[in-house]
């Protein structure tokens, strides 16, 4: 029999999400009945709140179950709107908003809009795993410019002019960052405030984490420095992480109509609206004025005292304390070069795999996100299997040979 012609060059040279494939890895085991601590989840351990999931039955029993306009329905993007400007200072209309299937379609139908094939994208490193991917299926140039926790994983100014080439289109922020914890200050947003300007490129900003900032860290969104840089600016946005609302898919894009429109066009005809429930549960939950965020920010907050502590406390491993977003982006440079059975770490990778193996502990190694020489951990997780986790990350390399 004849074989098929080849998928697409596209489909066969995507690679598939580290994170996903880990956390998948993880729950195999796991139903094999060995005993895995996951660190790998990129999501809220906390429940959806009731207030988001009050907003799903009522829509439900309403009947608000049919195709709503493709950017979402008028009183989310309202919502929206509200919430940009009460607690971003960023000044949107509805028209400027479009809903997407989570963030990371909003994220994805922005590229295609902005993106021609050749197209350069600046992209700070460490970076969250879809962005290269995402510009790659564009047929547009991801450019890395790596910081480390010399700089508080900060990318350097000169670094990122030099970077800026005349087929550079857009640089994409994410603060608080995953995986680092990073939290951009002003300072910072300022410096690539002016290179955007002068350079007249597009910021795509990323801010799905910034509920979740410590120590007297706060975020601030890059579009609200000025008109000028507004005009210069898409802010990306969702729920899956500030409400635990991850399997809902709900994220959306705020920009100039110009790209609202283009995103619009384009959504018509990839997937029309992102789910009608999801959207009304998405309104409530922007509604509520609880508590409720400031309580999980504490849980976070104690995780990651724990976590770090813990961390730190073993040879071999260093660890920046993260001001913001649920992970820690710990150096294991101290363990390449040791050996476990005759066998050498000799990357971040090898570590990963040496922990799960030797600790039943997943981690994701630094590799996934364009900065080896790491692992991240996600402490959206128990504080007791945070303890567990690194009394057993603690006894696996003290096993480890040549330390
Ligand atoms: C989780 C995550 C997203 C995407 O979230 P959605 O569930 O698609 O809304 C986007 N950016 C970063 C940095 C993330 O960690």
């Amino acid at each position: 029999m004849e074989t098929p012609r080849p998928l697409s060059e596209r489909a066969r040279q995507v690679q598939p999400s580290p994170t996903l494939a880990l956390t998948a890895r993880a729950q195999e085991m796991r139903r094999q009945g060995i005993d895995v601590l996951s660190f790998t989840a990129g999501e809220p351990d906390f429940d959806t709140p009731d207030f988001a999931k009050a907003g799903a039955l009522e829509a439900i029993h309403a009947g608000y179950t049919k195709y709503t306009p493709t950017p979402g329905i008028l009183p989310l993007r309202e919502a929206i709107c509200e919430k940009l400007w009460e607690e971003n200072h960023l000044r949107y209309t509805p028209d400027q908003i479009i809903v997407s299937c989570g963030a990371k379609h909003s994220i994805f139908c922005v590229l295609m809009a902005l993106l021609d094939p050749g197209d350069e994208v600046i992209i700070p490193t460490p970076c969250w795993v879809s962005y290269p991917e995402q510009v790659r299926l564009m047929d547009a140039v991801p450019v890395f410019v790596p910081a480390d926790e010399q700089t508080d994983f900060l990318p350097d100014y000169d670094a990122m002019r030099r970077a800026i080439t005349a087929r550079t289109k857009a640089i994409i922020l994410n603060t608080p960052c995953n995986p680092t914890g990073a939290v951009f200050p002003r300072q910072k947003l300022k410096e690539i405030a002016s290179l955007v300007l002068s350079h007249n490129l597009w910021i795509v900003a990323d801010e799905i984490y910034e509920k979740l900032t410590y120590d007297g860290h706060t975020h601030e969104s890059i579009g609200a420095l000025g008109k000028e840089v507004f005009a210069h600016t898409i802010t990306i946005n969702g729920m899956s992480k500030s409400y635990a609302m991850t399997g809902w898919r709900i994220g959306y894009m705020a920009g100039p109509t110009e790209v609202a429109r283009a995103v619009n066009r384009l959504q018509d005809q990839m997937t029309s609206n992102a789910c009608s429930i999801a959207q009304y549960a998405s309104l409530s939950a922007l509604q509520d004025k609880s508590d409720w965020h400031e309580r999980v920010r504490r849980a976070y907050d104690r995780r990651r005292q724990i976590i770090v502590d813990g961390l730190n406390a073993i040879p071999g491993i260093s660890c920046w304390r993260p001001r913001g977003a649920f992970y820690v982006y710990a150096n294991v440079a101290g363990l390449l070069g040791t050996c476990a059975n005759g066998k050498t770490l000799e990357t971040s990778a090898d570590v990963a795999e040496y922990l799960l193996e030797r600790a039943r502990v997943a981690v994701v190694p630094g590799e996934g996100f364009c900065a080896p020489g790491y692992i991240r951990l996600s402490y959206a997780t128990a504080d007791a299997i945070i303890e567990q986790g690194i009394a057993r990350i603690a006894e696996a390399v003290h096993q480890l040979e040549g330390l």
